[in-house]
């Protein structure tokens, strides 16, 4: 693998966990946001890592003090990838955004940078040919707390070179990350084509009042054996983002049952500032929700 300098464009909730990651790995790493005052933010947040790195995988001091010196930061976005092998592109998941954004790249990047997009529900041929690149462009799609939920989705679009892609995947491998290969393009990656329609079913068993929620994971948890039932993995994803989808959802195929279901969500959790296990409040009460309980499952 020919990767050594990475930039990461966007420092926001993915970019900077992607960064400190591949500086923990022993990346050179550069973080690039749209002005100094965002930068400024983003230290700020490079800090609290620390504390979790140490307390969920065990990082040393030591290592943490690499991590720290192998990030660097600017408001430049052509000194930002003069020597980038790889940029990360983490730019809010908007398609006018992401468009402008490369065609600014493609005019001051080297030809040897690879791109590829973290978006999670864009995919890639929407930008290929604004790159100036598509050869050298896929989507690496890293999940939230990437350093414990390492999973990396690799999913090329048809004009990818499968030489780049292995090579992303190798960088991938480096982070230290579990590779879910995707052969065609596919909104939604594996994850979310699951998860998806998982948790939209099982608010809907909820809000026509079918069921109660504790049912719902119960049967899931009990059935499958999985340690969790989809009504606790909607409360940790968030009743925002869950709404969010939905409603998008509901708008693109015209389907009044998912837009009645989002009107349910408002109503009765976002209104209500119930949004899941980061209100202490969703569907279950936090800490200590009921499915936590030794006796939930019987
Ligand atoms: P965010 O809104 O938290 O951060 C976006 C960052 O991009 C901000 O720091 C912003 O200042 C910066 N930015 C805005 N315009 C820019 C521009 N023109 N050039 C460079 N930077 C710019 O967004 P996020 O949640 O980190 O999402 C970023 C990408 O990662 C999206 O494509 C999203 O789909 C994907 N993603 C997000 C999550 C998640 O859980 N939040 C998970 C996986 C993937």
């Amino acid at each position: 693998m020919d990767i050594k300098n990475v930039t990461v464009a966007g420092s926001g909730v993915l970019g900077y966990q992607i960064a400190f990651q591949a500086a923990f790995k022993g990346f050179k790493v550069i973080i690039y946001d749209i002005n100094d005052e965002v930068i400024e933010r983003a230290k700020a947040k490079f800090n609290n890592l620390r504390e979790s790195y140490k307390k969920d995988i065990n990082a040393t001091d030591e290592q943490l003090d690499q991590t720290y010196s192998n990030l660097s930061y600017t408001s430049d976005l052509a000194a930002s990838v003069a020597d980038a092998d790889l940029l990360v592109e983490a730019v809010p998941e908007n398609v006018n955004i992401k468009l402008e954004f490369y065609e600014k790249l493609s005019k001051v990047a080297p030809e040897k940078t690879i791109f590829v997009s973290n978006s999670s529900t864009l995919v890639p041929s929407t930008f290929a040919e604004a790159t100036g690149r598509p050869t050298r462009f896929l989507n690496l799609h890293f999940a939230n707390l990437i350093w414990i939920h390492n999973t990396a989705e690799v999913m090329g679009h048809p004009g990818t070179d499968p030489k780049i892609y292995d090579e992303i995947v190798d960088f991938a491998k480096a982070l230290g990350m579990v590779i879910i290969p995707l052969q065609k393009e596919q909104p939604g990656y594996i994850l979310n084509t699951l998860l998806v329609p998982l948790f939209t079913s099982a608010a809907n068993l909820v809000s026509k009042n079918i069921t109660d929620h504790e049912s719902i994971d119960k049967t899931w948890m009990v059935g499958t054996g999985a340690p969790l039932g989809p009504i606790a993995i909607l409360d940790i994803i968030g009743i925002k983002t869950a709404y969010n989808i939905i409603k998008m959802n509901g708008e693109v195929s015209k389907n009044q049952e998912l837009l009645d279901l989002a009107d349910y969500l408002q109503e009765n959790f976002i209104d209500k500032g119930k949004l899941g296990t980061s209100t202490g409040e969703g569907f279950y009460k936090y800490p200590n929700p009921a499915y936590q309980e030794k006796d939930f499952l019987k």
